[in-house]
Formats: C-alpha cells, structure tokens, sequence
C-alpha cells in the first residue's frame, strides 16, 4: 500500500493514479495525513475490500507526507564506506542525532542554500507506526508503518562548527525532504536490500544498497528505542552511503539551481532544487 499527500490531502496511491483517502471511504478516514499513519491497518484493510480507481495527479502537487512527527532520528555512519569517506571511526554504540522535525519538507523543496557547504545524503526514511520502547531485533520491523525516501541534507560548516552541532547543521529549512509517498515495507521486494541511489544534476554521485548497513532497520530500532521512546508517527532516517560531497576529492557541495535527484528501489524518487540564499 501506498499513501500520498497530495495537495495536502491523504490519497491512496493505485496503479491507475490516486484516491482522495476521505472522500473514497465516505468520511471514515480523514485527510489528515498523520491520521491515516495512526490507522495504517484499518486503511489497508479497506482498500483490500473497496474497488477503487484511481484519478491522475501530478508529482507536484505531492506534499510531505509526515508533515508533524513528534521526532525525526538520524543514524550517522550507518554504512562503512561512508564512515571511511568521512572519517569517523566506528563505535560500538550508534551514533545518533536528531533533526529538528520543522525541517521536514515535501518531495519537490526548493531549499534555500545559506552558503557553500551544503551537501546531499540519500536514506531509507522508517515512519513508525506505532509508540515504541525497548524494542526487540524480532519486534522492530512491525512497529514500522512505512517506508519513504529522504536527503538528509546537512549544512558541514554548521555541523561541525564548535565541537559538533548535528542537529543545527542539519535543521535548516526544508533540510530534511521526503517522500514521493509512503510505502508499506510488505510491498517492497526486500524490505532489507533496496538500492538507493542520488544524483547532482544527471550525475550519479551515490548509488549504495541498505544491506550494506552496519546496523540493519532491526538492530538499529532494537538499539535506539534501548534509550528512546519513540512515538506513532516519528520518522527515521537510517544513514547513506558513500558518496557525499565532503568525503569526495575535490570536496563539492550543492549550488544554486542544481538539481538532486534521490531514489529508492520499491519506494520512489524525491527531486530537491536549490536557490542563492548565500
Ligand atoms: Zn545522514
């Protein structure tokens, strides 16, 4: 199943286009779209049973379709290759950060570049379905609702500015763009192997698998929720691969009027543009 915000209304994303979630089912959903994550079972259970057909949209007219988590959760260095690149050695523990959830935007953002530094980071997104604390490798996966594509775009100079400043660096508006649309990991052809990929104007600059992540969706969820309680609706954002502008010779970072495109085997593509704010 597939659930979209399309002009900020919860649709149900078929093969033939899409379904205004509240009107198809007479009111009994509503449009609200962190409601439709809330009863993610219910709403699939009645597209099962309803002979729905879908209308055409344009991509567009998508809108981010967490638009309230209560908290977004980033893994760092969640891919050797990409720790190499960076430089950072690996711990035991994993490495978390928060970006602050206003920095949540749709899959067409236009994010404003504030200077020479911003760089791109492909990554599986996980919506959690349900509040979740302590969770076993065993229970991880069913406690998320969806998966999503998402750029955990990341602003070097602040990030490292005084000491580290993670969750600066990484907030800035429209920082964190997802979507096109929220998939149900049991349409994915392999919920734990999906190619990503990410390109700078036509240039592919990132091109990884989430199987070669340290910590697997189950390990990492299992970990984090060891010391944080996640609430229904949180997103998180499960780290990249290598290819980052920063750990790249010459180091090239994101300008104005380029064009990122990032895209998830199963799930869809996000298109980012930028414009001087510089
Ligand atoms: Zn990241």
């Amino acid at each position: 199943m597939r659930i979209a915000a399309i002009n900020h209304r919860a649709h149900l994303v078929l093969d033939d286009g899409a379904v205004d979630l509240e009107q198809a089912s007479g009111g009994r959903f509503r449009s609200d779209l962190m409601e439709a994550i809330a009863r993610a079972d219910e709403i699939a259970a009645f597209a099962a049973q309803s002979e729905l057909v879908g209308a055409p949209f344009d991509v567009l007219e998508l809108t981010c379709p967490v638009p309230r988590p209560s908290q977004v959760v980033a893994i760092g260095v969640n891919y050797a290759d990409h720790a190499t690149e960076m430089g950072i050695d690996l711990a035991p523990e994993p490495v978390v950060f928060t970006k602050f959830p206003t920095c949540i935007a749709g899959p067409n953002e236009v994010v404003t570049l504030p200077n020479n530094t911003v760089d791109w980071e492909v990554e599986m997104v996980l919506v959690m379905g349900r509040d979740a604390f302590q969770l076993t490798e065993e229970e991880a996966w069913d406690a998320v609702a969806f998966v999503t594509v998402g750029q955990d775009l990341s602003d070097r100079d602040l990030q490292f500015a005084a000491g580290r400043q993670f969750a600066l660096g990484k907030s800035r508006p429209g920082f964190g763009p997802i979507g096109p649309w929220l998939v149900t990991p049991d349409s994915l052809p392999n919920r734990d192997d999906l190619q990503l990929t990410c390109s700078v104007d036509g240039e592919v600059v990132q091109d990884g698998r989430t199987s070669s992540m340290i910590r697997p969706v189950s390990t990492l969820l299992a970990e984090v929720t060891q010391y944080l309680e996640l609430r229904q609706g949180d997103v998180i954002f499960t780290g990249t691969p290598s290819g980052a502008g920063m750990g790249r010779t010459p180091q090239r970072y994101l300008l104005p009027h380029e064009t990122l495109v990032s895209t998830i085997e199963g799930i869809g593509t996000i298109t980012t543009t930028f414009v001087d704010g510089r």
